[in-house]
Parts: structure tokens; C-alpha cells; sequence
């Protein structure tokens, strides 16, 4: 069988507008947003008014700067503030298709629109094409996930198995049975399914018919990609967006960097100020989405980057980020999931025989690992710890017990020893 040209087009003239009309397009959709979202939402009200931000003087792009920054840690918190996620939203939540609950714990609600969450340009820059038959990896339950990374498949007329993650053998015969030729997912999970069909006999490139992949939610070394590309003969491509606000970026075909989304306006500013900082400079993705119902203005992601505006061969003229460098703050993101001290402190409280604990993330082979290392003369609670971390945190960190003393004076409750090069 032929493959399909996975490399060329592009899905959307948005994709390819000059430096003048993006300009205009943010602008336009940016101020139309904004002066909606200050008349329908009681909490952008409430901001504005407080930060003196009149938004009928909105019309430089570089007027968005007088907007305090949203910390996402503000929004746990107004979440919880009442009705309509605390006034965020500017229609009553019945009027949603869904809402999802992601780690935080925050809300993230789904509007009856079109490509709602905005995957499906940096789908089809990935290599889908109509008729592909996927295998949608990412969890269908309370997450996001599953229906977020649907909803571009759906809108490209890709066949979708909406497989979720785990039972490994049950998804590779799934894969040879109705010859699957796309995979959404991790690419550590990817990694596992590949290890696993090695180890019952199977031939990647020719008992599996995988073409190309979309992954994200964690950061892949560049050898890793090159060596899951070249097992499985695909294109392999990244996608980065959060749960709130959907796609953030995308990589194309030449993968040298992610082009920013048509439906949200990216800043990058320095992490304490929120000033905005000039191209190539190192900062806090912060993200504003043209979207009326949700308006989060000025999230930060929490996540380190910096634009890239030189061309890129694909012919798409948005500007790119040039990966995700980092973490701004001790919240680590672990396999795709942000965790925060603060949760762990909650699951470790209510282990008073633990004195003292640190969490240190690594990545072997550029697969997360996780170990919890406690401090305790006697410890027996293994599986009820492993238990609450696995509900809460839903991560499953390794246990080691140390003796009273053992760990340095000064600790970081989240040690990120992650390398990637
Ligand atoms: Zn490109």
C-alpha cells in the first residue's frame, strides 16, 4: 500500500497571513475578546476595574501588558469562589458540552463549538490526513485528554479507537488487527508498546502499520524521537497546549520548533513581573485564547520558552516557540501531569510516623521516574502511601525509607534531576 503525502499544505490561511495582517488579526480578535469578556464576566470585571485597565483604549498589541497575569494557582482558588467557576465563565456551565476536572484540582469546560480546544491545524501540520484509522492513547476519564486529542481527528475524518491508556497487549493486536496508522499518545507509552511487541517476536516496521504520531505532554529528548521514528518508520511530531486553554503550539513537518496556535495570543514575560520580553529571550509562556466563554487572560503557563520569528520551511509564517525549556516554579510537570507541593503535602500528612520527605524526578533513558525518599525509624505503609499518591497525585513514585537525618538540611520538596540532551 502507498502512503499518503504526510509532509505538505497546510490547513488554514491563518497559517500563512504576513507580519502585518497577523498583526491585525491578533488585534482584532484580541480587543473583540477582551471587551466581551469584561461585559459578560464577573470575574474579568473585577480584574480590570482593579488593575485600571480600560478596554475600550485597547489598541496597541503591546496594551495587553497592563493586564495582570493570571497565576494558575489564582484559579484553583477562583474556582472555588461560586457559580460559573467563580464568575470566570460568561454563560451558566449547563450551557457547556462537558467539563473535564484536571490535576489542580481545576475545572476545564468545553463549549458547543467547532474545534473548541484548537488541535486540528497542528494535527494535519503533524502528518494526519483524512481516512487514517488512530489510536487514541490519552485518558477518556475526567482528564481532558482523550476527547481533547478526538476532536481534531473527528474535524479531519480520521477513524478514531478511543483506546485510553493501558492493557498493552490488547492494544497492539488492536494495532495489527485493523492495521492502525496513527498513534496519539505519550511517547513514553508509544516506547512501552514498542518494547512489548518486540519482546513477543513482532517486527515494528512490518507487523504494525503505524505512519505517524501526535504526543505530547511531556518533554522528549531528541535521540528518543529519532529512535521511535526510525523502530517504527513514522513521523512523530510534538503538540504543547494545557488543559485549560487547549493548543498552545505545534511542531510541522521540519520540527524545528513549535508554531504558535491561530486561536490564542502567546506572550513571553519575565516570571516575576509578567513584562513582557523581547524575541529569543528565555521566559514564562503566557497565553491568552480568543475564547468568549472561558476567557482566561494572560494565563501563565508556568512553562519556560522564547519566540523564534525566523522562516520556516513549511511555508507557515507563525512565529515559533522554541520548545519548552523548563519549569518556572518548583511544580514539576511528571509525565505529562503538573504536581504541586502543596498536594503532596496533603497526602504525606496523613502519614505522621514520615518526619521529612523529598520527591527527585529523573529520566533514565527519557522516561520520567519518580522517587519519594521519607525520612522515618519505622515505616510499614508502603501500599496505603503508593495508594493515596497514585488517587491524588496520580503519580506512583518508588518508596525509600531513609533514617532520621539522612536528607540534606536545606531540600527542594521537588528535586527535577531531568536532563535532555
Ligand atoms: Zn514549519
Amino acid at each position: 500500500m502507498t502512503r499518503k503525502d504526510r509532509t505538505e499544505g497546510i490547513l488554514n490561511r491563518l497559517e500563512v497571513l504576513d507580519s502585518s495582517e497577523r498583526e491585525q488579526f491578533y488585534r482584532i480578535q484580541l480587543k473583540d475578546m477582551l471587551k466581551y469578556a469584561y461585559r459578560y464576566s464577573e470575574e474579568v470585571k473585577k480584574r480590570f476595574d482593579r488593575a485600571q485597565f480600560n478596554v475600550n483604549k485597547f489598541n496597541d498589541l503591546s496594551d495587553i501588558k497592563h493586564i495582570p497575569i493570571l497565576k494558575k494557582k489564582e484559579l484553583i482558588f477562583l474556582q472555588s469562589m461560586g457559580p460559573r467557576l467563580g464568575g470566570l465563565l460568561t454563560k451558566d456551565l449547563g450551557k457547556m458540552r462537558r467539563v473535564f476536572l484536571s490535576p489542580g484540582p481545576i475545572f476545564d469546560p468545553e463549549d458547543r463549538v467547532n474545534d473548541y480546544w484548537g488541535w486540528t491545524e497542528g494535527f494535519y501540520a503533524a502528518g494526519f490526513r483524512s481516512g487514517d484509522v488512530v489510536q487514541n492513547c490519552f485518558n477518556y476519564h475526567l482528564n481532558p485528554a482523550g476527547l481533547m486529542f478526538e476532536e481534531p481527528l473527528r474535524n479531519l475524518e480520521c477513524a478514531v479507537v478511543p483506546s485510553g491508556p493501558g492493557s498493552t497487549n490488547t492494544q497492539l493486536e488492536i494495532m495489527q488487527k485493523l492495521r492502525i496508522t496513527g498513534y496519539v499518545g505519550t511517547a513514553s507509552y508509544l516506547k512501552h508498546l514498542g518494547q512489548k511487541a518486540e519482546d513477543m517476536g513482532l517486527d515494528l516496521r512490518k507487523d504494525l502499520f503505524l505512519e505517524v504520531a501526535f504526543v505530547t505532554a511531556e518533554k522528549i529528548p531528541e535521540n528518543v524521537r529519532n529512535s521511535l521514528e526510525k523502530k517504527f518508520d513514522i513521523i512523530m511530531r510534538q503538540g504543547y497546549g494545557t488543559a485549560d486553554v487547549g493548543c498552545i503550539g505545534y511542531e510541522c513537518y521540519h520540527k524545528n520548533g513549535l508554531h504558535l496556535a491561530n486561536k490564542s495570543f502567546v506572550e513571553i514575560c519575565h516570571p516575576d513581573t509578567g513584562i513582557p520580553l523581547k524575541d529569543g529571550e528565555i521566559g514564562e509562556v503566557v497565553v491568552t485564547a480568543f475564547n468568549k466563554t472561558y476567557p482566561l487572560i494572560r494565563l501563565a503557563t508556568g512553562d519556560l520558552s522564547y519566540i523564534d520569528r525566523s522562516p520556516c520551511p513549511c511555508g507557515r509564517t507563525s512565529p515559533r516557540l522554541g520548545g519548552i525549556i523548563g519549569r518556572v516554579d518548583t511544580t514539576a510537570r511528571i509525565k505529562g501531569l503538573f504536581v504541586y507541593p502543596h498536594q503532596m503535602e496533603q497526602v504525606i500528612s496523613g502519614f505522621e510516623e514520615i518526619k521529612r520527605w523529598q520527591l527527585e524526578v529523573t529520566n533514565p533513558g527519557g522516561i520520567d521516574e519518580v522517587t519519594l525518599y521519607i525520612e522515618s525509624t519505622e515505616f510499614h505503609r508502603h501500599d496505603d502511601l503508593q495508594h493515596s499518591f497514585r488517587e491524588k497525585i496520580k503519580i506512583r513514585p518508588e518508596i525509600q525509607v531513609l533514617e532520621p537525618g539522612s536528607l540534606p538540611a536545606q531540600i527542594k520538596e521537588i528535586e527535577d534531576k531531568r536532563s535532555y540532551d
